[in-house]
């Protein structure tokens, strides 16, 4: 196991705790002295990623968890939301009743996931890891990202590195702007 902070090979268990089906292991970095959380729990059947040239690979929680981090860095995001965020995917993969699931649909599931959370790890994932299917959406996604629609507050923080100004009430509102009509081309 690596530390998925600094990449460091030595890592101690600090706190271990069986709940019957999965045991939980609170993790410690030797070298940053950061904390991460495991699970372990019985695989009752074989399941198999399926990658897009077709080879089937077992799903590596690490890599999915490290593309998460990856996408959430410096978002002010707390470790333990991103983890949370990685075991609900894992789950859902688990729980879908199936035996294999294509590495697109746990891309499109990490995606939902981002989108709700924080849209700038959204978008970062989704260009990395799935470029944007046309510029259209690229673009539709910026531009919910710099005109918010009326969010709660705690949407509000995650957008704070944005001018004061596009959050108050007087410089987002668009007055009485005459909306371009498209004009049939004959
Ligand atoms: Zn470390």
């Amino acid at each position: 196991m690596i530390c998925p902070y600094c990449r460091h090979e030595d890592i101690r268990v600090v706190d271990s705790r069986d709940s019957g089906n999965e045991i939980r292991r609170r993790r410690e970095c030797s070298a940053c002295v950061r904390r991460f959380t495991t699970y372990e729990r019985v695989q009752t059947r074989i399941f198999q990623v399926v990658k897009k040239d077709q080879r089937r690979e077992g799903l590596n929680t690490g890599k999915l968890l490290d593309s998460l981090f990856s996408a959430c860095a410096k978002r002010p995001l707390p470790v333990k939301t991103i983890e949370k965020i990685g075991k609900e995917i894992e789950d859902e993969i688990m729980n879908s009743g199936r035996s294999e699931v294509s590495s697109k649909i746990i891309g499109d599931m990490v995606m939902d996931h981002l989108r709700k959370l924080d849209r700038v790890a959204y978008i970062r994932y989704a260009s990395v890891y799935r470029s944007f299917q046309d510029i259209e959406t690229f673009k539709n996604e910026i531009d919910a990202l710099l005109h918010p629609e009326p969010i709660d507050s705690e949407m509000e923080n995650q957008l704070s590195f944005l001018p004061d100004t596009s959050l108050g009430n007087k410089g987002i509102r668009r007055r009485g702007r005459p909306r371009k009509e498209s004009t049939p081309t004959t």
